[in-house]
């Protein structure tokens, strides 16, 4: 059985879908690993590298699992043989028209963003290991762009204060936002609309902001609020978000648009040399100013959307996915190394979002 790692061609895309170390596990299983010339050269990895993992080099597109990072382009797709199973981030509720190019060439597909968050699964969760790596360099942005210090000083030239950072949606991106700014000193506050985060909030060093507005989802989301909600939602925010240097967002529900949390108003209210890091870029953004994908001032604040942060730290982003990923394949491959899909598991059932044998079993 052939698992192939090629090459992203996404515009950034500096990641790569196996590290050495996976490779090696690989084939301790019995898989041969096709590695395509280049792949890991945005996250420093030399071919050579692979080889010395076990890998060979050549034309992995033909590989029977193909492995990637960001969705494949039409081109790709149109490069996939049918019988492939590939398996990737694949935006499975928002690029519908990629999904049935997919099955329509006869692709079993795999998407890691819809594998189950229960904890079997944990392991294989690629979101949560790309939205901690997402959390950590969205602080480091802040602090970058931000005119003044994250920790309180005291210097013979003065005293400093420690910088405000409030962080909207605690979810994995928002815990690690939360406990990077804490160690270089900021003052933390977090918010959520699922109360049962509050404690993992606090457990980060950070305060909690309890606006009153509760919306638990399923399968451990948020679900969307209603329009009063909304409404209350910005006013309270609004008021309380002038009181902050720094304000990072990352709320999201599945499927849905981002929900507006920093309207203009609010943007207007912060100190000047504010900085927001709206992480929500990608489904339309957590603030009303926001430009997916490019940084812009408005009041004297820096509104900064960055669409693709795991792949500017690509060296643990790759690593973290390949072991994602690893764990995924092991789960579909029997003690010979032979292929041995079962669609009873609730994990593949869940992530196989296009293939002859979706919806069976
Ligand atoms: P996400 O990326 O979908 O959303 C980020 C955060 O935004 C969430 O915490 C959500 O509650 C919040 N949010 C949504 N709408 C909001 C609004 N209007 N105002 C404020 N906040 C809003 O979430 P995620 O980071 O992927 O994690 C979601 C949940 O899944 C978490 O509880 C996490 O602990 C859980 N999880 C479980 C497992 C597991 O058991 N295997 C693995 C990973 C995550």
């Amino acid at each position: 059985l052939s698992v192939g790692v090629v090459r992203e061609s996404a515009p950034g895309e500096r990641r790569v879908a196996l590290v050495p170390k996976a490779v090696e596990r690989l084939v301790k299983r019995g898989l041969r690993v096709v590695v395509e010339p280049g792949a890991g050269e945005g996250a420093l990895i030399a071919d050579a590298a692979f080889e010395a993992a076990g890998a060979s080099l050549g034309n992995a597109w033909s590989a029977r699992i193909l492995l990637k990072v960001a969705p494949p382009s039409a081109a790709e797709t149109a490069r996939l043989s049918p019988g492939t199973i590939l398996i990737g981030f694949l935006k499975p509720l928002s690029d519908v028209d990629g999904i049935t190019a997919l099955a329509g060439a006869g692709v079993t597909a795999f998407a890691m963003e819809s594998i189950p968050r229960i904890t079997r699964a944990q392991a294989m969760d690629a979101l949560s290991s790309q939205s901690s790596v997402a959390g950590y360099r969205a602080v480091l942005r802040a602090a970058e762009t931000l005119p003044r210090f994250f920790p309180m000083l005291t210097t013979a030239a003065g005293t400093v204060p420690p910088a405000k950072v409030l962080v909207l949606g605690a979810g994995v991106a928002g815990l690690q936002a939360l406990a990077t700014a804490k160690r270089l000193g900021a003052q933390t506050t977090g918010y959520d609309v699922r109360p049962e985060v509050a404690e993992q909030v606090r457990s980060v060093g950070a305060h909690w902001l309890d606006l009153g507005i509760e919306a638990v989802g399923e399968g451990g989301y948020a679900r969307e609020l209603t329009e009063e909600e909304r409404a209350e939602q910005q006013r309270r925010l609004t008021e309380a978000i002038t009181k902050f240097d720094v304000v990072i967002t990352t709320a999201l529900v599945p499927g849905r648009r981002a929900p507006t949390l920093v309207t203009a108003e609010a943007v207007r209210g912060m100190p000047a040399g504010g900085v927001v890091v709206d992480l929500a870029g990608e489904s339309g953004g957590n603030c009303e100013l926001t430009e997916p994908g490019r940084d812009i001032v408005a009041h004297e604040v820096t509104i900064c959307s960055p669409l693709n942060l795991p792949a500017e730290m690509p060296w643990h982003a790759s690593e973290l996915y390949a072991r994602n990923l690893t764990e995924l394949i092991e789960l579909m491959v029997d003690s010979e190394g032979r292929l041995a899909l079962d669609f009873s598991d609730e994990v593949l059932a869940a992530a196989c979002v296009a293939g002859q044998e979706k919806g069976e079993g």
